[in-house]
């Protein structure tokens, strides 16, 4: 195939993947069976296992297992990694697979491959989609048998026209050193596809790879020309398959796999619209009961179909965006996925967010209306996956809730955007700031893309540079709060305290930081709490008394809700606005105590003013991950002393939304099984889901209390109590002994009302701060759950590395892969978050297992050389010199070889080549002891290597080096005539 004319196609096919059109192009007119969704997966699987032995496995969940690489499955492939890798057990069940055929849940949106911006935008790709594939480990069947059992299983089960089909192979990379899969060409050949519709492309289409190291080998691709003859080919990738056949190494070489794999993956969506005659994924019975539900839910015009300009009001494109996010929404939630605050689930939250805004404002939906869609999900794929089925009320009531929560913000979002345009000149930029109080990582929690919609709708443009800039403050001032510095922030000096004094200003009542509940259904309400402007500081602390124009500022209340860094616990954020002006927020950072006032670090886009009344809202999701790590650290304290004994003490703690740390006074290091019992006590507690009791008391009534815990404080009068699972009252009646058996504190922390929120905790980390004080990180809920996936996965994998080195390697390669491999996992196993306990089991028991693969690599070489030492002597009458090839996996071998050749025969002199696959030669050489003092190794290893463009190293006695050459016999000779000539 000529350069230009694939250059052509891919620049056609490029532009078709983009191409919102299917529509307007004649439509396969099918009367194939199957075409049902339904039908059309089971075909596909029944093929696979009935016509040609495979195995049917089911989908893996969409949460990544122990794989923190990723954020959501996104390819059949991704469970069978393993396999891939060689890493598998080989007595786990998976090692014995061969053939094996699923239908594989995939979310694409975030990460490596993300298909979220082309939703609703095209016809073709889907966040969430069902991937068919089938697989034949360790070489089982390789091209011919993979391409003829799509071919066959496309043309004659599905009935799809020859003609209709178009195939790409993999043209070769020149750069490195791959040439043509001719052979899967010829398959295609052979199997009739006429050579016009068999391209080539090089490795940007054509050669998949894994990730930056790993399996990787060219794919051909199984295109579907929408446009069936009439004009110019419209090709829609259906289905690929992969031949893995190379390792790309960490140097960035490419080496032969040992053994070669299948692995292939069809989008169900695509296939199930090209059976049902259909140019768009939407137009088959996959999508249409959505788009129907849409339809009565919402009152909207029925849709039909359109994009891009045509689709005036974007009524269509909100059709597809909401029936495809409500289907991964299910899907994510169904398998644990819940919308939250960071990594896969804020992507989810973001998706979430994105459907609401669609379906209220373009579809007008009522709300409450995407909660309704999820029983349509349920129906469409609860068959094929049960578990979406077994979870519809909760998914249902998850997405209800957060479409609640939302659409407050989106309204107070509008009218905030409404009031920044007013004073805008017609040529300005969008503020930085505003964007970013109404952002996820603002105040609102409106998806940035979602605002910079927002604006585009209303033809403005945001100031990006300012918005990333934010971004990085907001990294540093993350990274702060892990870290309890004094000094940062604003803070009231020592004459505005005066000051204060002097007045008599009372300090700032900030009980209603605590005034929040439990709803009936497990969520916490907030209180707002509404207060009274009594002074204003500039950066530098002088008292003024209005601020505005984006000033940064120091804002004193009579009262507020929220809470202000102390006791180990991170400073509240959020945001306030004027009372009678809800569409301007005032961003607050952070909030600090100084002398009893409370010191609110406020942003003010517009005037603020001594008087002024304000609401207050603190940032709902920033809190509750505050209240749970809280919490957690009283039953971690509790749960300590019950492990290590009553005497132990706590030195301090702090924690922030995204983790906690605890430093306790210890006699010893903790042992793996003194971190399990705490996690475990921690966990129980958890599971009780015991109420959390707070009460103010008297200071002198906690005075006597046997187990109650207090820090080295001084404690204000009255004082909180926090007590998990007992009244406060019980638990400070001394001849209870409640505090001996439960968590009770003092603490004027914020705290959940119930334990169950926590989730879970997970030591990850410990380190000695001084002698006798130990600092323990630790993580709840959600990544508490994934450090323990993240955990068993690596477990796994050490003892899959365990079995691999007790049932022996035959080859060196073989046995030296396996020693790089558990060199790999040691660097994983250190530096993975994982519980701690599990970190030490593994280390020692990665330490034993490197030393005994390194014994094995050196007794398998030792054992090759011996054998090549022999055939080499058999080879050579005796005589002054060797000089011949030998094939060996690398240098440190043939020296090896050379070493064992002279010493068996010690008059001799020996130099070895050793050709590589890609033209690569070693070589290493000897002389002999006997030889004149003027001929050395090194000169002769180098006029060797220099012959062949390379270079060489070495003594007088032993050397060694590289060139290349596809010469050997001239490389041989010169190495002969420069001894002959020393000798
Ligand atoms: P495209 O170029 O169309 O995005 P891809 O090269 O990303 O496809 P692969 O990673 O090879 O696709 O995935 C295998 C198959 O999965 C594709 O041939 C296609 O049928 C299907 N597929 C991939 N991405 C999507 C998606 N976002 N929605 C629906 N189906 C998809
Ligand atoms: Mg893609």
């Amino acid at each position: 195939m000529a350069a230009s004319v694939a250059a052509a196609a891919g620049r056609l096919r490029r532009a078709i993947r983009r191409s919102p059109s299917w529509r307007g192009l004649r439509a396969l007119s099918s009367e194939a069976p199957p075409t049902q969704a339904a039908a059309v997966r089971d075909a596909f699987l029944n093929f696979f296992r009935d016509r040609h032995g495979h195995r049917l496995v089911p989908s893996a969940s969409v949460r990544p297992r122990g794989d923190p690489s990723l954020l959501f499955v996104n390819a059949g492939m991704n469970q069978f990694k393993p396999i891939f890798l060689g890493t598998v057990d080989p007595r786990s069940e998976m090692a014995g697979f061969r053939r094996v055929a699923n239908s594989q849940k995939c979310v694409r949106a975030g990460g490596r491959h993300s298909d979220l911006e082309d939703v609703g935008r095209d016809l073709s790709h889907h966040t969430f989609f069902e991937m068919l594939g089938n697989w034949a480990f360790g070489g089982e069947y390789f091209k011919e048998e993979a391409c003829s059992m799509a071919w066959e299983l496309l043309t004659q089960v599905y009935g799809i026209p020859e003609d209709r089909l178009w195939v790409s192979y993999f043209g070769g990379d020149p750069k490195a050193g791959l040439g043509p899969d001719l052979e899967s060409r010829d398959v295609w050949l052979n199997l009739g596809v006429p050579a016009s519709r068999v391209l080539s492309f090089g490795p940007e289409e054509n050669f998949w790879e894994m990730g930056d190291t790993g399996p990787c080998g060219p794919c051909t691709e199984i295109h579907y020309d929408l446009a069936g003859g009439a004009g110019a080919p419209q090709l829609v990738e259906l289905w690929n398959l992969v031949f893995m056949q190379h390792n790309r190494e960490a140097d960035g070489s490419l080496q032969p796999l040992p053994q070669r794999h299948v692995d292939t993956g069809m989008g169900l969506e695509r296939l199930v619209a090209v059976l049902q005659g259909r140019l768009s994924t939407y137009d088959t019975d996959l999508f249409s009961p959505l788009l129907d539900a849409i339809h009565q839910g919402c009152g909207a015009p029925p849709y039909s179909g359109r994009v891009g300009a045509a689709d005036e009001g974007r009524i269509d494109t909100a059709y597809r965006v909401v029936a495809d996010h409500i289907r991964t929404l299910s899907v994510c939630i169904a398998d644990g996925v819940s919308p939250g605050m960071s990594g896969a689930p804020l992507v989810l939250r973001r998706i979430l967010r994105r459907a609401v805004r669609f379906s209220t404002e373009v579809l007008q939906a009522p709300s409450g209306f995407l909660g309704s869609l999820v029983p349509v999900v349920v129906e469409t794929l609860g068959d094929a996956y049960p578990e979406l089925r077994r979870s519809s009320a909760q998914i249902a009531s998850l997405v209800s809730e957060d479409e609640a929560a939302f659409l407050a913000s989106l309204q107070r979002g509008r009218r905030v955007i409404e009031r920044t345009l007013k004073r805008l000149g017609p040529s300005d930029v969008f503020p930085a700031e505003v964007a970013w109080s109404l952002s996820l990582s603002g105040n609102l929690g409106l998806p940035l893309d979602l605002v910079e919609l927002m604006l585009e709708e209303k033809g403005v443009q945001l100031d990006t540079a300012g918005l990333e800039r934010l971004a990085q403050e907001e990294a540093q001032h993350r990274a702060l709060q892990a870290e309890p510095v004094q000094e940062q922030g604003l803070r009231l000096n020592v004459h505005a305290l005066g000051e204060l004094q002097r007045r008599g200003v009372p300090p700032t009542d900030d009980s209603p930081k605590y005034s929040y509940s439990l709803r009936p259904g497990g969520g916490y309400e907030f209180s707002t709490c509404e207060a009274q402007v009594l002074q204003l500081y500039t950066e530098d602390g002088t008292a003024v008394a209005s601020v505005g124009d984006g000033q940064r500022c120091g804002l004193l209340l009579d009262k507020t809700n929220f809470y202000a860094e102390q006791g180990g616990q991170a400073s509240d954020r959020g945001y306030l606005v004027l009372v009678g002006q809800q569409d301007v927020l005032f961003p607050v950072a952070r909030a600090q105590v100084c002398g009893g006032f409370i010191l609110h670090e406020v942003a003010a886009p517009e005037r603020l003013r001594v008087g002024d009344q304000v609401q207050l809202h603190v940032d709902e999701a920033w809190r509750l991950s505050c209240m749970e790590k809280h919490t957690a650290i009283h039953l971690l304290n509790w749960a300590l002393r019950e492990a290590l004994g009553p005497g132990t003490e706590q030195r301090g703690s702090h924690l922030n939304p995204e983790r906690l740390r605890f430093d306790v006074a210890t006699q010893a290091p903790l042992t793996p099984e003194q971190f399990r019992a705490v996690e475990v006590t921690v966990q129980k507690a958890v599971g009780r889901d015991e109420a959390v009791y707070m009460e103010e008391v008297a200071l002198a009534r906690t005075a006597h209390v046997p187990g109650l815990r207090s820090l080295d404080e001084v404690y204000p009068d009255p004082v909180r109590v926090v007590s998990v699972g007992v009244p406060v009252a019980h638990a400070l009646d001394p001849a209870s002994r409640a505090a001996l058996h439960t968590s009770v504190e003092l603490c004027c922390g914020t705290h959940l009302l119930r334990t169950g929120a926590i989730g879970d905790l997970v030591i990850i980390g410990e380190f000695q701060l001084v002698k006798g004080i130990t600092r323990l990180l630790a993580v709840t809920g959600e990544q508490a759950q994934q450090a323990r996936e993240v955990g068993q996965s690596l477990a796994r994998e050490v003892e899959a590395a365990a079995a691999r080195l007790s049932q022996g390697s035959r080859h060196v390669a073989e046995a030296h892969r396996l020693s790089k491999d558990i060199g790999r996992l040691t660097d994983a196993v250190d530096t993975a978050m994982m519980p701690q306990w599990q970190r030490r089991e593994l280390q020692a028991a990665l330490k034993a297992l490197q030393r005994r693969a390194n014994t094995a690599v050196r007794k398998l070489e030792m054992g090759q050389a011996a054998q090549k030492t022999q055939e080499l002597l058999q080879r050579h009458t005796e005589g002054p010199l060797i000089v011949d090839t030998v094939s060996t996996e690398s240098l440190s071998m043939l020296v090896k070889v050379v070493r064992q050749l002279c010493k068996q025969a010690p008059s001799t002199s020996v130099l070895l080549l050793s050709p590589q696959p890609l033209g690569q030669v070693l070589c290493a050489c000897q002389v002999a002891q006997s030889a004149t003092p003027a001929f050395t190794a090194e000169a002769w290893a180098l006029a060797v290597c220099s012959h062949m463009g390379g270079k060489a190293w070495g003594s007088r006695v032993v050397a060694q080096g590289t060139g290349s050459t596809a010469d050997l016999e001239a490389a041989l000779s010169a190495a002969r005539a420069y001894a002959l000539n020393q000798l």
